[in-house]
């Protein structure tokens, strides 16, 4: 550790935490005065290989980064590559002494800052919690151990005192002496896809960036946390934060949200009930990261191992029709092209599309979150992984599998005027609210008036719901031992 007279530069590596505001690593560094040389990595190995939409925001969310980096005097440095390599690489080209870091959680990205930590020599290595609002080392059950279930998990969290007030963002950030270590363009990367550029549904529905986060969080705080335990369930509202995106990549942090929530419940008159469910969210978030932590790597192994003996289907054509929105379930359809034009899909429609796949089509959820994981723009290491076990059966307090949701009850109860079909599914616009939600069981006449031809315009169900659910029973009496 050095004195504090020390003016040698510290290297502050950045990852999931694009942002100035509230992060730890960066605010301290430059606290110290000290000159501050900020590095991001496009890493090839350690983490899970980023997905199409997550390279798209990547790519807009970095500019954004940038340009704020300068504006306080700073230079982001880019490089891609192995971490291993390139870290003390630009340690050395910068003279810097010191290494400091914001947590991930992965346990490949873990393992990996852990080894690059342990291969240097007399660089100050520091670590700071930025991504979540709790410790998962520190937060453990009445008997020393880690939470399984969420509602116990919810319970000490919020007794456990508020989450820590967010840090202010640097005034300014004093660069290294000379030209410092070099970086690549961000353009050298052509993290954009060109042929064909599927992004313009995401250019429209995003603008990726801190200054964006903290625009579009107040525009909800004023307008939307006010009934949003209500609304949050109503895929064709506007109802929720979606902030998701923004979080993945650490343009905004779970502290501010918090602080921020809580300002304008006081301001705003928000029923407590309102807030307490945004929080709750919030939450779920990191109870998705405590397991990641304690539980290994939810994207690959089943949480519960009586799910390794699940008869999973081999149906490549019923997989496609599911990520293409084909499935002749016009709520599923909707849900599976919104989450492809958009990068994003409402939170309701997840748990619908992915029962629908697990359950419905019997195909191994692992696909689906891949699936996920490449077309969402806030594919989450913990959080989608998670979430697609959780609706599957095999994750932590998992909805039991037996427990199957219904595509057309769904669609009434939470699309009751088709409002959010008739955006996505457009052939089926004409449709009565009533006919909208099981085209299939309206006669012939009803579907010609609205210009639908099933098996032409639109697909006939590619399952039938009742047999679909048969089977999944039978399926779930296999893996338990019991047909
Ligand atoms: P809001 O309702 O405004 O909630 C605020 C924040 O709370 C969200 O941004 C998110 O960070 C958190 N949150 C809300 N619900 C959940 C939840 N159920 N689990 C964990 N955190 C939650 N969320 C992701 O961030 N990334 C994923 O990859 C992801 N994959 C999912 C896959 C499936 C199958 C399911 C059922 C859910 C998944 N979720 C995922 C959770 C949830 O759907 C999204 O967080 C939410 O829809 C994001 O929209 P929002 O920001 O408007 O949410």
């Amino acid at each position: 550790m050095k004195s504090a007279e020390d003016t040698s530069p510290i290297l502050v590596w950045l990852r999931d935490d694009l942002r100035l505001d509230d992060n730890p690593a960066l605010a301290e560094a430059c606290q110290t005065g000290r000159p501050v040389v900020v590095l991001f990595i496009l890493e090839d190995e350690g983490p899970r290989p980023l997905g199409g939409a997550h390279l798209w925001w990547l790519h807009h969310s970095l500019t954004a980064f940038s340009e704020a980096i300068e504006k306080l005097g700073g230079r982001l440095i880019l490089r891609r590559g192995s971490a291993a390599q390139i870290v003390p690489a630009v340690l050395e080209e910068a003279s810097a002494t010191a290494l400091w870091f914001n947590r991930r959680y992965e346990e490949d990205a873990v393992a990996r800052d852990d080894d690059i930590a342990a291969g240097l020599e007399d660089i100050d290595v520091q670590r700071f919690r930025a991504h979540i609002l709790h410790d998962p080392s520190a937060v453990k059950t009445k008997t020393g151990n880690s939470y399984r279930v969420y509602t116990p998990f919810w319970k000490t969290l919020s007794a456990s005192g508020e989450p820590r007030e967010p840090l202010d963002p640097p005034k300014r950030i004093v660069p290294p002496a000379g030209k410092g270590p070099s970086s690549d363009t961000l353009a050298a990367w052509k993290l954009l896809p060109t042929r064909p550029d599927w992004s313009g549904g995401l250019g429209q529905a995003w603008t990726p960036g801190e200054a964006a986060a903290r625009k579009s969080f107040e525009a909800f705080c004023e307008a939307r946390l006010k009934g949003y335990d209500e609304g949050r369930d109503l895929p064709a509202e506007d109802a929720t934060s979606r902030m998701s995106p923004h979080l993945r990549f650490g343009e905004i942090s779970p502290f501010r949200l918090w602080h921020m929530a809580q300002t304008a419940a006081g301001h705003r008159k928000v029923p407590a009930g309102d807030l307490e469910r945004y929080e709750k969210e919030l939450v779920w978030r990191d109870f998705n990261y405590h397991l990641l932590t304690h539980f290994g790597p939810l994207a690959e192994r089943n949480f519960d191992p009586r799910f390794d003996a699940f008869p999973w289907r081999e149906a490549p054509e019923e997989l496609k029709a599911w990520q293409q929105g084909r499935t002749g379930y016009p709520l599923v359809d909707a849900a599976m092209r919104q989450l492809w034009q958009t990068g994003w899909m409402h939170n309701r429609m997840r748990m619908v599309t992915a029962s629908f796949l697990a359950k419905h089509l019997l195909i191994d959820w692992r696909l689906g979150e891949k699936w996920f994981w490449d077309t969402l723009v806030d594919g989450d290491p913990a959080s989608n992984a998670s979430q697609w076990q959780w609706v599957a059966g095999s994750g932590a307090d998992a909805q039991p599998f037996f427990r199957i949701f219904n595509p057309m009850t769904q669609s009434r109860k939470f699309d009751p005027a088709g409002a959010y079909i008739r955006r996505f599914v457009p052939e089926l616009a004409d449709l009565s609210d009533k006919a909208i939600h099981a085209p299939w069981e309206e006669d012939t006449a009803t579907l010609t008036r609205a210009g639908v031809r099933l098996g032409t315009t639109y697909p006939r169900p590619i399952v039938d719901h009742a047999a679909a659910r048969a089977r999944a029973l039978d399926a779930f009496k296999t893996m338990q031992g019991e047909a």
